[in-house]
């Protein structure tokens, strides 16, 4: 149905499907199928009788009523999960290579769906239906098809212990897994953590956030359909400090893996702690640099910066929020950026010619004018942008700050909205030193020539990812996670693996009379 380009000398240099035939047409009213909590493979209504409402961002208005998981909810899909994950179950006693076949059947149905699903998540999230139907549908389809392959393919070693003994280790399932996921990216985040989870024999409870639960919801009759066994799968929406909490504080839970803020990644790092020393793993916010030199090719490295900040209206944990420009270039950087930023399209997630939908919800677009706010206060340069668009939804002018010091706020705090903040600097020793005075660590970019340049910068950077004259590519095959406050542990790629199995040694004791 379509096939795979790359572009060429442009960015982001990253793979865009081309339809041969026409591109599908969003469902602009999709019908709202799924609404309830999904236990032991059945949709059930929350034991308090509670629901929350999803809206559409573009609007603020509802689109459905969702029912509301609690402590109670949490605890039943645990019990499930638990059954689920017995010796002697099932789930326990299916071939690995067969669950690398569920996998890819729930892959293939995500693709069967991806119309549906896209325009669910454009719904639902507020982003532009033409990404989610090229980027977040068939990416999270194909994350899962990368775990399924490693289903049955990470084994351990026979070690070559001293003395008259064979030992190897085993690398067994964690347990039961609880996974909570934010609202910038629901479809991916939800397949980064069950790929693996899965991939490995876990069972798994998954809490969706509030603002966009409809997806997983979807995924959930997906999982039933693909014949995974009752209980392996969970998805309990609801809201963090009860539903998340009672999945962190749970004694049936073996590990969280979070996605999320860093203030709310502290809470479950000392929930998962003080209840049963919960194997723990976050991603969390960042600040990232990203640093333009002056042998930089300057109009890919406009291009790059404005992607690395804008994709996904700004709500990125990995967002180049700090974009750091040589002197030398910075007026022409700086006028490049406010055109580009001025040409981007704002509107209606389901109009073909918009690239920024709205921002997930009021608070957030309250948190990002106050910033921008601070901005103006503080006295950075504001080039374009800088106030809502219309007054229904939650639409944000992409804005440019130039001007902005390393003190501002808006250089210290994650923005997390189309707010790009351009400063200068002189020198590569004192850039670095810079970029680095951040507590987070996520990611980071370079866009030089100079291959010394690059290579100083790679070397020095505190941060999990370093793009070189890109930015915000990304590849199941490559690990992502943060140094620093912005999380521990890697998702994606083999070392996504590691922190949904433990490790077990078997030391045999071999009879002399065999030597
Ligand atoms: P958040 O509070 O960290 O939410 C992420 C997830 O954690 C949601 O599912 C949330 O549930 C849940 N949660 C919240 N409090 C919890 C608790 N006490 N125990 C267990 N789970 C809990 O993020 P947010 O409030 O939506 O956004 C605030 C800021 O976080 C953003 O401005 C941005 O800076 C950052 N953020 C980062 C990422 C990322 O990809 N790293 C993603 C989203 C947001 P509910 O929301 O359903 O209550
Ligand atoms: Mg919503």
């Amino acid at each position: 149905m379509f096939r795979i380009i790359k572009t060429r000398n442009t960015l982001p240099i990253i793979v865009q499907k081309c339809f041969v035939s026409s591109v599908p047409k969003p469902i602009v009213n999709p019908t709202i199928k799924y609404t309830e909590l999904f236990i032991n493979n059945e949709f059930v209504k929350s034991s308090s009788g509670k629901t929350f409402e999803t809206l559409n961002p573009a609007t603020g208005e509802p689109i459905a009523q969702v029912q509301e998981g609690n402590s109670t909810d949490v605890n039943n899909a645990v019990e499930a999960a638990q059954e689920a994950f017995k010796l002697g179950s099932p789930w326990r006693t299916i071939n690995a290579s067969q669950r690398g076949v569920l996998l890819n059947k729930l892959a293939d149905l995500i693709d069967r769906d991806s119309v549906y699903l896209a325009s669910l998540e454009a719904l639902d999230n507020g982003k532009p239906f033409s990404v989610a139907l090229s980027d977040d549908v068939p990416v999270s389809s194909s994350v899962l098809r990368y775990y399924a392959g490693w289903a049955d393919k990470n084994h351990g070693k026979v070690t070559p212990i001293d003395g008259n003994y064979f030992a190897y280790t085993r690398h067994e399932p964690v347990g039961v897994c609880g996974q909570i996921i934010p609202w910038n990216f629901p479809l991916l985040m939800l397949s980064w953590k069950i790929g693996p989870a899965i991939a490995m024999g876990n069972c798994v409870v998954l809490k969706p956030a509030e603002q966009t639960p409809l997806t997983a919801l979807h995924i959930a009759s997906l999982i039933k359909e693909a014949g995974f066994p009752p209980g392996v799968i969970n998805i309990v929406p609801g809201d963090g400090p009860t539903t998340g909490k009672a999945i962190v504080d749970h004694l049936g839970i073996d590990k969280v893996a979070f996605t999320g803020s860093t203030e709310v990644g502290k809470i479950i790092a000392e929930g998962g702690a003080k209840s049963n020393l919960k194997r723990v793993t976050l991603e969390l916010g960042g600040k990232s640099p990203n640093i333009i030199f002056s042998d930089s090719d300057i109009d890919q490295a406009v291009q790059g910066a404005h992607f690395g900040l804008f994709y996904n209206m700004g709500q990125c944990c990995c967002a180049g929020s700090r974009t750091f420009v040589h002197e030398s270039i910075y007026e022409e950087f700086v006028e490049k950026s406010a055109k580009l930023a001025e040409k981007r399209c704002v509107g209606n997630q389901f109009d073909p010619e918009t690239k920024q939908g709205p921002q997930i919800d009021e608070e957030q677009l309250n948190k990002i004018l106050s910033l921008i706010e601070s901005g103006k206060q503080q006295g950075a340069e504001l080039v374009t942008g800088g106030c809502r668009v219309g007054n229904k939804g939650y639409f944000v002018k992409p804005t440019v700050f130039a001007n902005v010091k390393d003190d501002m706020k808006i250089a210290k705090e994650e923005i997390f909205g189309p707010v790009q903040q351009l400063l200068k600097f002189k020198d590569i020793d004192e850039v670095i030193q810079r970029a680095n005075n951040t507590d987070y660590g996520l990611a980071a970019a370079v866009f030089s020539k100079n291959i010394d340049t690059v290579n100083k910068v790679i070397q020095s950077v505190r941060a999990g990812t370093v793009w070189i004259n890109c930015y915000n590519v990304f590849g199941v095959q490559a690990p992502f996670g943060g140094f620093k406050m912005s999380g521990y542990g890697r998702e994606m790629a083999e070392y996504g693996l590691q922190p949904y199995t433990e490790v077990k040694t078997v030391i045999t004791s071999i009879p002399e009379k065999n030597n």
